[in-house]
């Protein structure tokens, strides 16, 4: 198998780690969270011990796995070319959990003792030691662990050799406790959880560590997996969960609000903002904090700011309009106390 053909397969195998889209010439991924910042994502490995249910790098002993040295290289040579902002590397657990986070640390180790000064984000194996997460978090930006699944049995149940509290959380313990960032991500779908249980889990994580996101990975059956004659996530859960997750962090929603709008524990189809809008009286432009502002739906952050920097000005509409606030949004504002229908209202 060429180098090319070989990292193809081992970056079509780090499916499950979300990143966003990818330019498939070579495993090249656009980060979700910043714009413009293609990383190389793959695994060192996709042969693995485990025997997560939906996954089929699942109790793989055929493999396909490449040189920490080769991934360096090519690395130092993407990022060279302006390519790659950064790597994304994990790997099956093809060996023992130690040995193989030892293998992640050299091949982050190598590419920087190659000149590589771009972002790292590493895997950390359940499994792997303090030590080595203590030596990982020199190297890299972020380090992650996977959650799964948002309970100790779900976790159980989707991977029968991963512990929620020991092999996951002590381990989130550790990379808290260094200077690097951390995130993890949750399988949507696999099983009979629900958007309630995954949020109230996530904000527990959020609270308990300096997380800097969680990431919503939904299942699609694979062939050849236990799961694979179960229905794959619906499109919509996902999107869903990181509107939730995007109003917790960044808007700094309640987690009882969001949990107020879920109907037997689950979100409904409907951007969560709106939905909690609807259920709230009409903000006073004029009267709103910026804070108060960013709960419209249609306003956002920087049109929040220009509303409350300019709040005096606002006589009509048209000044509102000029600084961004759609139709949409009407029905959940008053101006100097009168409601309006439609735009043309003011
Ligand atoms: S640890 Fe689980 S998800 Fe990761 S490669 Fe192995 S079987 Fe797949």
């Amino acid at each position: 198998m060429s180098l090319v053909q070989k990292i193809r397969k081992l970056a079509s195998s780090s499916r499950f780690d979300v990143v966003c889209g990818s330019n498939w010439d070579v495993p090249i991924f656009q980060s979700g969270q910043m714009n413009n910042f293609p990383l190389l994502k793959l695994l060192l490995s996709n042969e693995c011990n485990f025997d997560c249910k939906y996954c089929n790098n699942r109790c793989r002993n055929k493999s396909t796995s490449i040189n920490p040295k080769k991934v360096a290289k090519l690395t130092n040579q993407l990022y060279t070319n302006n390519r790659i902002c950064g790597l994304f590397l994990s790997s099956g657990v093809y060996s023992d959990p130690e040995d193989v986070m030892e293998d992640l640390i050299y091949t982050a180790k190598l590419s920087r003792e190659q000149g590589f000064d771009g972002y790292i984000h590493l895997k950390a194996m359940p499994g792997c030691s303090k030590d080595q997460i203590e030596r990982a978090s020199i190297i890299a930006d972020r380090l992650s662990i996977n959650i799964e699944g948002p309970t100790r049995s779900h976790l159980s149940e989707l991977c029968s050799v991963k512990d929620l509290k020991i092999d996951i959380e002590r381990r989130q313990r550790w990379i808290d406790e260094q200077d690097v960032g951390q995130s993890t991500q949750f399988v949507v779908g696999a099983l009979d959880e629900t958007d309630k249980e995954i949020i109230n889990k996530s904000v527990e994580l959020y609270e308990k560590f300096d997380l800097n996101r969680v990431y919503f990975s939904g299942f699609k059956p694979l062939k050849d997996t236990p799961l694979e004659s179960s229905s794959g996530v619906e499109r919509h859960r996902v999107g869903r969960l990181y509107q939730s997750d995007w109003l917790l962090r960044v808007y700094k929603y309640q987690p009882k609000e969001l949990l107020k709008i879920t109907e037997n524990g689950m979100l409904p189809n409907i951007d969560p903002k709106l939905e909690i809008a609807k259920k709230k009286r009409r903000i006073n432009i004029k009267k709103a904090s910026e804070k108060q502002l960013m709960r419209v739906p249609g306003i956002g952050p920087k049109t929040a700011k220009k509303i409350q920097d300019k709040k005096q000005e606002i006589q009509s509409l048209s000044d509102l309009k000029s600084m961004g606030v759609p139709e949409k949004t009407i029905p959940f504002i008053e101006l100097d106390g009168e409601k309006q229908k439609r735009i043309t209202d003011f």
